[in-house]
């Protein structure tokens, strides 16, 4: 049975073997078992169901939550030969009408369906009358009301399964772990007899980053430029960010939309798709943003502000690199992350949740303040235990991180801080630390002081992060209704009076492994290659990422197959795709490798490793 599932594997999704999890799913859906299948974003659930739809008798009902991603599993589907359809508002009535009686001719192995179309006695009556084989629900976190996007209708699954005699199996899938939700899956989809998985939560080609920064934009404005042409998220806290990141982000002349529960629907779903077919490289969005998307070739998830929470941080971030290349999820974070968080949760609408809010919070801010492997820390919050302790691959294990004593700084700012009456800001006190000749400070007499000037070889940026370093470690506090003041704290007396030290930490030598754990390939090729990608996209009408992933480019780039035998070696090309586009891809490679050279790459010289070696060395 299992061989017959690696053969199409192979036949129409062009992979070799089965990812953490798959085999095991599809071995007991074929053994007739219901199915409570847990497992991260980018895991792979989608083919755990369509690969038993296509050995078993009759369709399979896919109860997904949202009409983008229906349509891309479909438009996936189809581009792997293989036969299905949504059901949804988007549908005209001759649509509608066409697609059921396709389905009474039992045409589609796979057919999607909102939770909401169960409530239409059309549509019952259509299935009943049909062999449904399996019923399968994506995200059947929903059904739950402690998940995140509870989905009522998801009630309805449960009254599906007596709708024949011989009771098709329900298979469930998610990525959301917690125990509630959970039992809330099992009781109240009704699974019987069942199967349960979960498989680990890590992803390794994830890389972590929390950088601590007062002034975010400069950071991401050097960051996009580097990725120029990358598919990327950067998540903000509010809407007035949002609206500002990105349009400083388009005077720069960079692609980009905006996503934020501000915009009407119709300027949102046009964002999101000129996002998903590769018009626009950026997205700046609010957490509105995200659910659904299945777009595999997103490459880096900045969060311009710490979340409200590890699990929205971790569902969000987790958004990057489903196609398992090397991504980033980069976190800025600065103090004032806190103080904007704070008044979001003091101003939500029930004040039930607050309690629990505010402990998330501080868990997070714990994220940002380790100094222990971060990806150990997110994973080990879910309760997974991840046992390595470092993962070679976050901010914290990638550099080393170096504490130096800055007690006598600190002494002298706080000092300073004492002899101007603790009653200014920090713009202020960097005045009379660097000996600045204003009328301000003269005419407070801060001149004839004993600090006035007494750090003046400091830049002012540098006094900037000594200070802001004082107050997040809480060696002074900021106080002052108006405008903020700087007051000396218990732990900032002791310093004073040299019963305490300071020390700063700084990283050191930030060493990058995953790059050397990637394959090699060529770069320009690549971009070649996308952009055929984005032309036959285009004329389909599909997304980019359904036609192949950056994955199997990647391959294409490196290995250089030039005929159809090779090609289908490359992991993601089906039998399908190879037939369809195989030769448009070869024409380009032949094209590329003959430009480059001079030589057809038919002379048994020329075989494409040969060329990889030569092209690797130059
Ligand atoms: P999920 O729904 O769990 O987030 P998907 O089903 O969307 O994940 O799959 C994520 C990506 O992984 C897709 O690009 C898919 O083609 C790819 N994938 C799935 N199974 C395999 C496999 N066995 N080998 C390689 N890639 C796979
Ligand atoms: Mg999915
Ligand atoms: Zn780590």
């Amino acid at each position: 049975m299992l061989e017959k599932a690696l053969e199409l594997l192979k036949k129409y999704y062009g992979y070799e073997t089965f990812k953490e999890g798959q085999k095991e799913i599809i071995e007991n859906i074929l053994l007739h078992k219901d199915v409570l299948a847990i497992m991260p974003t980018g895991g792979g659930k989608s083919l755990c169901y369509q690969i038993p739809a296509l050995m078993m008798e009759g369709t399979v009902i896919v109860i997904s939550p949202l009409i983008s991603l229906m349509k891309d599993q479909v438009d996936t589907l189809q581009q792997l030969g293989i036969s299905a359809a949504y059901i949804n508002s988007t549908l005209s009535i001759n649509e509608l009408k066409c697609i059921m009686s396709e389905t009474k001719d039992n045409k589609y192995k796979l057919l999607y369906v909102a939770p909401e179309r169960l409530e239409s006695e059309n549509f019952l009556e259509l299935i009943k009358n049909i062999k449904v084989s399996m019923i399968a629900v994506d995200e059947a976190h929903c059904v739950s009301q402690w998940g995140h996007d509870f989905r009522p209708s998801y009630l309805k699954i449960k009254s599906l399964k007596g709708i024949s005699e011989e009771k098709p199996i329900v298979a469930t899938f998610t990525a959301t772990a917690t125990k509630s939700v959970k039992e809330d899956i099992i009781n109240l989809i009704g699974l019987d007899n069942y199967f349960e998985i979960i498989t680990g939560f890590d992803r390794e080609n994830l890389k972590f980053e929390v950088i601590k920064i007062n002034k975010k934009y400069p950071y991401i404005s050097k960051y996009v430029e580097e990725y120029r042409g990358k598919s990327g998220i950067i998540y903000c806290l509010t809407r007035k960010l949002t609206d500002e990141v990105y349009e400083r982000l388009i005077k720069s002349g960079y692609k980009t939309v905006k996503y934020h529960a501000g915009l009407s629907d119709a300027v949102r779903s046009k964002n999101q798709e000129d996002f998903l077919y590769d018009n626009a490289d950026i997205i700046v969005a609010t957490n509105a943003f995200g659910m659904g998307i299945d777009k595999s070739d997103i490459r880096y998830v900045i969060h311009y502000n710490m979340p409200k929470n590890i699990e929205s941080y971790y569902q969000e971030a987790g958004r990057a690199g489903r196609d398992g290349e090397p991504s980033d999820c980069i976190l800025l974070y600065s103090p004032s992350d806190i103080v904007m968080n704070n008044f979001l949760i003091e101003n939500s609408s029930d004040s039930l949740n607050k309690s629990n809010d505010y402990a998330k919070l501080r868990e997070m801010v714990n994220y940002c303040n380790t100094d222990k492997c971060l990806r150990k820390h997110i994973i080990n919050y879910f309760d997974n235990n991840y046992n390595k302790e470092n993962c070679n691959n976050c901010s914290n294990c990638l550099s080393e991180i170096q504490s130096e004593n800055i007690t006598i700084e600190s002494q002298k700012i706080l000092s300073c801080i004492y002899r101007m009456g603790e009653r200014f800001g920090m713009n202020v006190v960097i005045d009379v630390l660097k000996g600045s000749n204003n009328q301000r400070i003269r005419s407070f007499n801060f001149n004839k002081i004993s600090t006035y000037g007494i750090m003046k070889d400091f830049n002012r940026e540098g006094l900037k992060e000594i200070i802001s370093y004082l107050i997040a470690d809480g060696f002074i506090n900021i106080t002052g209704d108006k405008y903020p003041v700087l007051n000396i704290s218990k732990l900032g007396n002791a310093v004073l009076r040299g019963k305490q030290e300071v020390f700063i930490k700084k990283v050191i030598n930030k060493k990058d492994v995953i790059d050397s754990k990637s394959i090699i390939y060529e770069k320009k090729l690549f971009e070649m290659l996308r952009r055929k990608r984005k032309e036959i996209s285009e004329n389909l009408k599909v997304p980019p990422f359904v036609v192949f992933s950056d994955a199997t480019l990647k391959e294409m780039s490196s290995k250089y197959p030039l005929n159809k035998e090779e090609i289908l070696n490359i992991s993601g090309v089906g039998e399908i795709k190879a037939e369809r586009y195989g030769d448009k891809f070869i024409e380009i490679i032949k094209d590329y490798i003959e430009k480059n050279t001079g030589c057809t790459g038919d002379s048994p010289q020329c075989t494409p490793n040969a060329l990889n070696k030569d092209w690797r060395e130059r």
